[in-house]
């Protein structure tokens, strides 16, 4: 029996929620649920939470029986030079918002848990969906990619949920999962939810943790050139593209990509086609990357505010 509460495998209730740290726990814990046909609902975090998490625990709270959240800092989704050792963390804030959030269990194993000694399996979404924006050689890299779909398809297979949520804010990382699922057959549903928004339309992430108040100020142009980009994109999208640019230029931000693309196959459109449409950006923003996007979907007045 372990009496070290947070040390060792066992669960570990913080009022409420229970912290678990091993795969072999969280499934023993499950099982029952499991047995009885109560539905699992499972919100991967790389933890740091903010209103974009929680947006996602109350979907699942709302829509399962046993919600799950799964708190890790992914090192495999982090290139070289990257900011793997700077990301912020907070756990006995991110056990206080999953507790009020009503989750049931956080998963926070450590990185030898997820990756033992002599790992070498991985799940690559191949082509395209992979290869573009983040997953270009010179900004991520498809590398990226490899080490988010590899995380969570073990997460899948340790949780076995029945839903799983993520976030628009990471549209490419969403259409990649979808595509990881759909290929390989995952029993589980997958719902993507709305940006969530700061109220001067700043995306939340936890990344904004590194933003100064100059740099914070400057990054409100990502959400601005959306919005210019969104309204002026029927008409012409290159166009569209070209005021955004500018927004962002008015600002001293020079964006990493600023692009339109289909939705769905992440191929690049020059016009808007009758499918839904996503214009995303990335920018470096004082020593923070950003990333925001808007969804243009076919006969609905483009919602920049509302991140989908
Ligand atoms: P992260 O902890 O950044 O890996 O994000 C965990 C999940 O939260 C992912 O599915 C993200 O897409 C989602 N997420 C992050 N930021 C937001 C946001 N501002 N609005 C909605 N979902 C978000």
């Amino acid at each position: 029996m372990n009496l070290n509460p947070g040390i060792g495998n066992s669960p570990v209730a913080t009022a409420g929620v229970s912290v678990i740290r091993s795969k072999r726990e969280l499934r023993a814990a499950l099982s029952e649920g499991r047995r009885e046909g109560r539905t699992i609902g499972l919100v991967p975090t790389m933890g740091y939470l903010h209103a974009g998490h929680l947006s996602l625990l109350s979907a699942a709270r709302a829509e399962c029986d046993v919600v799950v959240m799964s708190l890790f800092v992914n090192p495999t989704q982090f290139g070289p030079g990257e900011d793997l050792d700077r990301y912020p963390r907070d756990e006995d804030r991110d056990l206080r918002l999953a507790t009020e959030a009503g989750v049931d269990f956080v998963y926070a194993p450590a990185v030898a848990e997820v990756y033992p000694e002599g790992f070498s399996a991985q799940v690559e979404v191949g082509g395209n969906l992979t290869a573009v924006l983040d997953g270009e050689p010179e900004r991520r890299g498809p590398a990226h990619f490899r080490g988010v779909t590899t995380i969570v398809a073990k997460l899948f297979n340790t949780v076995a949920p029945d839903i799983a949520y993520f976030g628009q804010k990471d549209a490419q990382q969403a259409a990649v999962i979808r595509r990881m699922v759909r290929d390989l057959d995952f029993p589980v549903r997958i719902e993507v939810l709305p940006t969530v928004r700061e109220a001067d339309g700043l995306a939340m992430s936890s990344r904004n943790a590194y933003l100064d108040e100059d740099a914070r100020e400057r990054a409100t142009a990502l959400s601005r050139a959306l919005a210019t980009a969104a309204g002026a994109a029927a008409e012409s999208l290159p166009a569209a593209l070209a005021a955004a640019r500018a927004e962002l230029a008015a600002a001293a931000v020079e964006p990493e990509y600023l692009e339109a693309r289909d939705a769905e196959s992440l191929e690049t459109v020059t016009e808007l086609n009758g499918r839904p449409v996503l214009i995303a950006v990335a920018a470096p923003v004082g020593g923070a990357r950003l990333i925001d996007n808007v969804l243009i979907r076919p006969g609905a007045a483009a919602a920049p505010q509302e991140g989908e």
